[in-house]
This record gives C-alpha cells, sequence and structure tokens, in this order.
C-alpha cells in the first residue's frame, strides 16, 4: 500500500514522496527543493527516480547527501543518460578529507538509462564519494527494479534532453480478513507483516508463522504459530495492486503520446505536469511542457482514476484554480 503526495506546492519544484506502509520505507520520483521534507521522512528514503537533472528537479541532492551524512544507509538513484556525470559532479564541489574516519557507511549506488543500456556505479562516503565499481547491465520492458512487493517501470520522453517518467506497481495487494482474524481471537499486529511479506515472497505453504500480541491487562505476550498455507486460504484476500505513475517534463508530441499512455496506463493516482494553460500551447510546446489541457486529456485516455498535477509555470502565480479547471475539464471530456 503506497502513500503519495507532491512534497512541494504545484507553484514550486516538483518532487513526490511515496511512503510504503508499514515498511518504514519510502521513494522519491525527483529531487527539487526537499526541504519540506521531514529528516525524519527524508531518512526513510531507499530509492529515488530522477526524470532528469534540469536545476528544479535535481537541486535537493545536496540536502538529502547533508541529512543522510554519518547514517549507515544505501541509497539507489535512478536517472537518464549523463545522470552518473552529474551525480559525480555535485559531490565533487565539496571537501570530503574527514569522512574516512566514520563510524557509519552511507552509500549511494547510481544508475543511468540510456533506452535498455544502464551503467551503474558506486559512490560511498568513506571513500570521498569516488565513482567507483562501474558496471554496465540491461533493463527489459522497461522494469528498473523488481522488489517481491513492487517494480519501478520507465519510459524515456522528449524534453529536449531525455527525460524519465515512472511508474510504482504494487504486484498486489495482500487484504486480512478483519472478521476472520477477529473469530481466531489474535489482535493484528507487526506479525500480519510478516505474513505478508511471506506471502509475497512465495514462501512454502508449512512455513510457520508466529502469531504474537500483548495480553492488554498483564502485559505478557502471548503467541501462536500457524502454517503459512492455512493463514493464506482462511485469512487473506489477494487482489490488485495500487499503481501510481509520474509524468515530469515532456512536450505533447505522438511519440511522447504513446510513452506516456503506456506509462500511466489505469494507475490509480496519476502525477502529472501542467506548467501552461492551453491558451498558451505554443509556449508550451517551445519549453517542451504540457499544457493543462492537454495533461488531462492524456490522464483521460489513460484511464487513470485520479490525476495530481503539478509544475505550475509562477506565470500564473495567483490563478492555479484556472490551470486545474482547465485539467480536470478534459479529464471528464469536456473539452
Ligand atoms: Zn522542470
Amino acid at each position: 500500500m503506497f502513500d503519495a503526495r507532491l512534497i512541494n506546492d504545484p507553484f514550486d519544484d516538483p518532487g513526490v514522496f511515496v511512503e510504503l506502509k508499514y515498511r518504514r520505507e519510502a521513494l522519491l520520483f525527483d529531487l527539487g527543493d526537499l526541504r519540506a521534507l521531514s529528516p525524519r521522512n527524508l531518512l526513510k528514503v531507499r530509492q529515488i527516480f530522477v526524470s532528469h537533472t534540469h536545476m528544479d528537479h535535481f537541486i535537493g541532492f545536496d540536502h538529502l547527501v547533508r541529512v543522510c551524512l554519518g547514517r549507515d544507509q544505501t541509497i539507489r538513484l535512478f536517472g537518464p543518460g549523463g545522470f552518473l556525470r552529474h551525480v559525480e559532479n555535485r559531490l565533487g564541489s565539496y571537501t570530503w578529507n574527514l569522512v574516512e574516519n566514520y563510524e557509519n557507511d552511507f552509500n549511494l549506488v547510481v544508475t543511468e538509462v540510456v533506452g535498455e543500456e544502464t551503467r551503474t556505479a558506486c559512490f560511498a562516503c568513506r571513500r570521498a564519494f569516488r565513482r567507483e565499481g562501474e558496471q554496465e547491465g540491461k533493463i527489459s520492458g522497461g522494469i528498473l527494479c523488481d522488489h517481491p512487493f513492487y517494480r519501478v517501470k520507465t519510459e524515456i520522453l522528449d524534453h529536449r534532453v531525455p527525460c524519465l517518467a515512472f511508474a510504482l506497481e504494487e504486484k498486489f495487494r495482500v487484504n486480512i480478513r478483519k472478521d476472520v482474524l477477529q473469530s481466531m481471537g489474535i489482535p493484528p499486529g507487526p506479525w500480519l507483516m510478516d505474513l505478508k511479506e511471506k506471502i509475497a515472497r512465495n514462501a512454502p505453504p508449512e512455513t510457520d508463522i508466529r502469531a504474537f500480541w500483548r495480553d492488554e491487562e498483564d502485559g505478557r505476550v502471548h503467541e501462536r504459530y500457524f502454517p503459512l498455507g492455512e493463514l493464506r486460504e482462511k485469512l487473506v484476500l489477494i487482489t490488485r495492486g495500487m499503481k501510481i505513475a509520474y509524468i515530469a517534463d515532456a512536450v505533447c508530441s505522438p511519440d511522447n503520446e504513446t510513452r506516456m499512455l503506456a506509462i500511466a496506463e489505469e494507475a490509480d493516482l496519476l502525477f502529472v505536469e501542467a506548467p501552461f494553460l492551453h491558451g498558451d500551447e505554443s509556449r508550451a510546446a517551445k519549453k517542451y511542457h504540457l499544457t493543462a489541457r492537454q495533461a488531462g486529456s492524456l490522464a483521460r485516455k489513460a484511464g487513470v482514476k485520479r490525476m495530481t498535477l503539478f509544475h505550475f509555470s509562477p506565470k500564473y502565480q495567483g490563478q492555479g484554480d484556472l490551470l486545474q479547471s482547465e485539467a480536470d475539464r478534459a479529464f471528464a471530456g469536456e473539452s
């Protein structure tokens, strides 16, 4: 289950924070100004997907490194062609002469994507963030990461520079039947997470699951063991997982439209840029951006359930409602 939100106001820098509920883990799409995100939330981030490195999408990188410095943490970053050089240059602009004494190691594992080819390198804090261990790889079907619970796919859009659009797909949802749980006389708790994880990892049905809870009156811990297969049969309902798509900067060309529709198809929630009103269509095209109407009609064609707009041009400061209503009309099929 994902909890996704824009980090900033739609007139400010782009960025979406996605919390993987119950896992104390989070993902980020784009690294604009991150100061609105608490350090506590920032420290949950394990994977970051950067559309491109225009300043408004990447300026938060320094803030991220500063907050995570000295922590025992590895963060994976993905970006378009040239991304390794950009990360290397940002890290290379600081002095790192005392970091070898840090007790904890903070590592960045960075991948750039060009077509189906990838290039990955590591930057370890205790080794002064030197670019190391470079490896080449390939992705298929646009899949950047494949986790037991979710996958992240990309499509490369044209923004005069390559710009990655992303889809985060929960593979399936494991729902607990609360009525059955109640009839078993066992309260919900963190053990359900272990159950869900084992189901996601396809553990054998005879695997023991330990249900445990603390007695509210005497404070004693109770426990019962069940085979995974039994719980899966009577306690669990598996349904379709959630899909979130993120489309940042792109011109509305036929090629881009095909790719944007592929990434947004039937998303539960689409984050899509809408910098200009359609009256400024030629200005939008010149700057390789979408208009609000194009964003709304894209969401409609892709069959998404909800859309959230961002990246409003400062030109419309105080008129965000105009951009919103233009996109809403197109989403509803009214224009
Ligand atoms: Zn931008």
